[in-house]
């Protein structure tokens, strides 16, 4: 342990020691692990940080896990919103949204995937042309996770459509409430709606929402990109307990910690319930209850699952030394999310195949509270979000294996002479 690493330790448990109490509600404890820069201390002093390495997150969650106290907000904004803006922005913009951020005072969302632009996001087509002061925004954009409880969305809109795709995109904060919005909520299979999709018709956006140079936001969403991998990794709100998302809308800001934590309790039971359904020792499980274990095939199936997940395992904590140590990503972590998304598949075929036709049926009068089917109907978005599987393929090949570049014959075509992509 390094002495910055003992030294925040001590004065993060001493500070937890005199702050901590359950009476308080989630905005004044929130703020509160701001203002003393516990909340992300990798950010600046005065932003909710105290200009600390990546790595004093983790011993700051670590205290909060011991005592059984509240984590930071999490959210896009918070482990997306606050460091781009950090790299970006300008002060105006830090000052008036990262703190706030940090203490949870508001929730941002995505707007980047659009119908015909996901793995493609450069080829995007919602546009925002500039009218004096202000923008004005049309288009369309989907699969927006968190919309209808969101403040304000990280947007990329098309500029300028007359230079290669993306050359002409600029990078904007908007407000989720501002006239012209409207958000549909998209009813998945397993019954949620996780998802939106979102229609912009002349949404006015002031100038000084722009992040970065007009026409300069691929940079902008593609370290966008980056710090979204990094939060697959875990780099969210850490240890102790996860009480709701941030934002005034749904709520829990007002309320007293001692009912929040109480609620996350049985949330997070239900949840984690859910979650571990998707593992080797859950299929497991299951198989020892259906009286299948002796059955060779099966046997073989559910070790190669149990092999790959604990090599999963190994391979992450490789990943996690190497990140505490300041080395830079390697190979592991271009893996990590294609295993994912296998086990999961694996987990889905295996258990619907242990539980034959019971395996067809939901709620919680079915076996197994019907955990097992809702994690069938759910494992899909594992080998989608954060970049498809395809995708992570391509880019194990490109920076891992240094395979030739998967050819780009649209790259330096200016964007409104792209067949079938200028049709608005
Ligand atoms: C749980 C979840 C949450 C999400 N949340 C958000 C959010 O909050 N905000 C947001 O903006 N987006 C969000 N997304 C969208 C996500 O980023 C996109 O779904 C993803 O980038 C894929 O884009 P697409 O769905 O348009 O598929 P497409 O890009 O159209 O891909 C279709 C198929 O073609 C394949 N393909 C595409 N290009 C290539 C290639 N070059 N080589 C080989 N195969 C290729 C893909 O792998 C896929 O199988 C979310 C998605 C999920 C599942």
């Amino acid at each position: 342990m390094s002495v910055i690493e003992g030294t925040l330790r001590d004065e993060a448990r001493a500070w937890l020691a005199e702050n901590w109490n359950t009476d308080q509600t989630l905005a004044e404890w929130w703020h509160k692990l701001a203002a003393a820069g516990f909340a992300f201390p990798q950010l600046p002093e005065g932003y909710g940080g105290r200009g600390l390495p990546q790595s004093a997150a983790r011993i700051v969650a670590e205290e909060l896990g011991r005592i059984g106290a509240v984590a930071p907000p999490g959210g896009l904004g918070q482990s997306m919103g606050a460091p781009i803006i950090m790299d970006f922005g300008t002060e105006q913009q830090q000052q008036d949204w990262v703190f706030r951020l940090s203490a949870g005072q508001e929730s941002w969302c995505q707007f980047f995937s659009e119908p015909e632009a996901g793995s493609d996001l450069a080829g995007l087509q919602t546009r925002a042309v500039r009218d004096g002061d202000v923008w004005i925004l049309n288009g369309q954009k989907v699969w927006t996770s968190g919309a209808r409880t969101a403040d304000r969305g990280m947007m990329v809109a098309r500029t300028n459509p007359d230079v290669p795709k993306h050359k002409g995109l600029s990078y904007f904060i908007i407000d989720v409430d501002a006239p012209g919005i409207e958000i549909r909520p998209l009813k998945q299979m397993n019954g949620q709606a996780h998802f939106n999709e979102v229609f912009f018709t002349d949404v006015v956006v002031p100038h000084d929402r722009i992040v970065a140079e007009p026409n300069g936001g691929w940079m902008v969403a593609v370290a966008t990109l980056a710090y979204e991998r990094q939060g697959q990794g875990g780099r969210g709100g850490g240890g102790g307990i996860q009480a709701g998302s941030p934002g005034v809308k749904n709520g829990d800001l007002d309320r007293p910690l001692s009912e929040l934590i109480q609620q996350a309790r049985a949330e997070g039971e239900q949840a984690a319930n859910d979650r571990n359904k998707r593992t080797a020792g859950a299929i497991l499980q299951l198989a020892k209850d259906e009286k299948r274990t002796t059955d060779p095939t099966m046997r073989q199936r559910i070790m190669s699952m149990y092999s790959e997940s604990e090599a999963l395992k190994h391979s992450n904590g490789r990943a996690r030394a190497a990140a505490q140590k300041g080395k830079q990503p390697g190979p592991e972590v271009s893996t990590a999310k294609l295993t994912m998304s296998s086990l999961s598949r694996q987990a889905r075929d295996i258990s619907l195949e242990l539980m034959g036709p019971y395996g067809m049926l939901a709620d919680d009068d079915a076996p197994y509270d019907g955990a097992f089917h809702t994690m069938a109907l759910s494992v899909q978005s594992a080998s989608i979000a954060g970049g498809t599987d395809e995708v992570q393929r391509n880019i194990t090949g490109e920076r891992v294996l240094q395979l030739p570049k998967e050819p780009q014959v649209d790259r330096d075509i200016p964007f409104n002479e792209i067949r079938g992509l200028n049709k608005r």
